[in-house]
């Protein structure tokens, strides 16, 4: 069975920048109302455009003490943003999300450069920012509590919602504008006042945000500091002014997170890793669930935390699945973004991600998998690899077992319901699974069963506003997105008046 393999790449057709210089953001940290001065850091940062390798420009890189400026800015305008009604806070989250509108064709291109997103998946993020706003500023004013009642003889309780405080968000690199957007709504719709680190790989549109933005934002609610994860990130989860951290990234900055924000007792968020199962049953519609996974695998080259990367497919159907899939991968168009729309996979975001997952391949290949497209590096400049499916891929191997975060699905086989159940539920990871079958009792009765905090059937990484995100086991707790993110950036404190006569 020949499976062609996608080699080729589409380079970029013309040598126009993808931004203009004068579009770029400020360089700097962001810091009670104004971007600090540049040239004023001691040291920078390099961002290298993925898809070429070149420099991008250079930033600020932050220490402990940006931190604790930004800090003591937040906790100034905390009083005044939280003395404001829902409505009032929920006007300014509103403007945001037009200026994110009008804007979007610079924060696109700004994504597509620093983190080598095709078009398809910045316009994607973006839209999906604006939205992630809309929904937090309506959310905050339909958020009530409930109603007052005597539970006590003679007393009266009223539960009032409170914000946590200051909070410090840390966020990674695959999704740079989006992932700060799912903090920054809710938490600043609750009340709270926030200081907020980009990825140091990654930061433009989040400074590109708050150069658009920083008039409607009363000075000191929303800063950005950049800057590494061990200092600056380090500081936001160890310091003493801060209520609650917030990360969204890897396992291992997670429990270093937990552990530092540990020493004093502040309430912590994580968003980390995952390595969803993609479980499909001899009952299900395969082209379907092909077609499924040619984007739920592959979207952002796989840089997804929700990715359906991990096939777990019943035995006596995967042969036919698995030509299925490799059809629908070998169609699949890389390249550079300023390629045009037909780029539907750009590059991973650096040399070190690109060494990190062909590592993976390698491994999983000398380990007995078997690549049915794609395998390996697609010549250079840029960080491409090849859209890759394995097959045989053993069940408790590396790369059945961790999150690869590239552009790579694995299959594995299974005989019974029980055992899919099973082997689905043995990885660290509990952030996402989908379950592909056409038996009514079976679609509702196997996610139920399956320890992953979000579950779709016959679908996979559909999101929306209105529905909580977050994991389980190893993904972490606290919940992005819906209602639950503003139970989780806010506090309830219980009155009681006493009325007896
Ligand atoms: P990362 O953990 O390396 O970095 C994430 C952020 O944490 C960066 O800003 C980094 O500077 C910072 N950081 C690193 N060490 C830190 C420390 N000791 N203290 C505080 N901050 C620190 O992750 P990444 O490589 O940027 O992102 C990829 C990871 O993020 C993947 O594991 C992916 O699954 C996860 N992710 C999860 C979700 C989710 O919703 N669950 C969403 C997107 C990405």
């Amino acid at each position: 069975m020949p499976i062609p393999s996608t080699e080729s790449i589409v380079r970029s057709t013309t040598q126009a920048p993808l931004v203009a210089e004068s579009e770029l953001p400020p360089l700097t940290h962001f810091i009670d109302g104004a971007f600090t001065e540049a040239g004023a850091e001691s040291a920078t940062t390099a961002l290298v455009n993925p898809a070429d390798e070149t420099i991008i420009a250079e930033v600020a890189e932050g220490s402990a003490a940006d931190v604790d400026s930004a800090v003591a800015a937040a906790r100034r305008a905390l009083e005044g943003w939280k003395a404001l009604t829902p409505k009032s806070r929920a006007d300014v989250l509103l403007a945001i999300a037009d200026r994110i509108e009008d804007n979007a064709d610079v924060l696109i291109r700004l994504e597509s450069l620093n983190a080598g997103k095709p078009y398809a998946v910045s316009e994607d993020d973006v839209s999906m920012a604006a939205d992630t706003f809309r929904f937090a500023a309506g959310a905050s004013r339909a958020f009530t509590e409930l109603g007052s009642g005597d539970y006590v003889e003679d007393h009266t309780s009223i539960i009032l919602r409170e914000p946590v405080g200051v909070v410090g968000v840390v966020v990674p690199w695959n999704y740079p504008l989006l992932m700060a957007a799912w903090k920054i709504s809710p938490a600043l719709a609750a009340g709270n006042t926030m200081v907020l680190k980009p990825s140091e790989q990654t930061p433009l549109t989040a400074l590109k945000l708050l150069e658009l933005t920083a008039d409607l934002l009363p000075a000191g609610i929303l800063n950005i500091v950049l800057g590494l994860g061990p200092s600056v990130g380090a500081r936001l989860s160890s310091h003493p002014h801060i209520d609650l951290v917030a990360l969204t990234g890897s396992v291992g900055s997670g429990k270093a997170v937990a552990t530092s924000a540990g020493e004093s007792l502040k309430r912590v968020h994580l968003e980390l890793g995952g390595k969803a199962p993609v479980v499909i049953f001899a009952d299900a519609d395969l082209a379907a669930a092909a077609e499924g996974v040619r984007t739920a695998g592959f979207w952002n080259s796989g840089q997804e935390c929700g990715a359906g990367t991990r096939v777990l497919v019943e035995s006596s159907v995967a042969e036919e699945f698995t030509r299925l899939l490799a059809e629908e991968v070998s169609t699949y168009v890389v390249g550079d973004p300023r390629g045009g729309a037909e780029v539907e996979l750009g590059p991973l975001v650096s040399q070190a991600h690109f060494e990190r997952v062909t590592g993976f391949l390698d491994r999983a290949i000398a380990d007995g998998a078997r690549p049915v497209v794609g395998g390996g590096p697609i010549e250079g400049p840029g960080f491409f690899v090849a859209p890759t499916v394995l097959a045989d891929v053993a069940a408790g191997s590396e790369a059945s077992q961790e999150e690869i975060f590239g552009p790579v699905v694995t299959i594995e086989t299974f005989e019974s319901e029980d055992e899919a159940i099973t082997r689905a539920n043995e990885v660290p990871y509990g952030l996402a699974a989908s379950v592909w079958t056409r038996d009514a009792a079976r679609s509702l009765d196997v996610p139920r069963r399956l320890d992953f905090g979000t579950v779709w059937v016959n679908s996979h990484l559909a999101l929306a506003a209105e529905v909580p995100w977050g994991g389980f086991k190893g993904s972490g707790y606290g919940r992005d997105l819906s209602i639950y993110a503003l139970n989780d950036f806010s506090r309830t404190k219980h009155v009681q008046i006493n009325h007896a006569r």
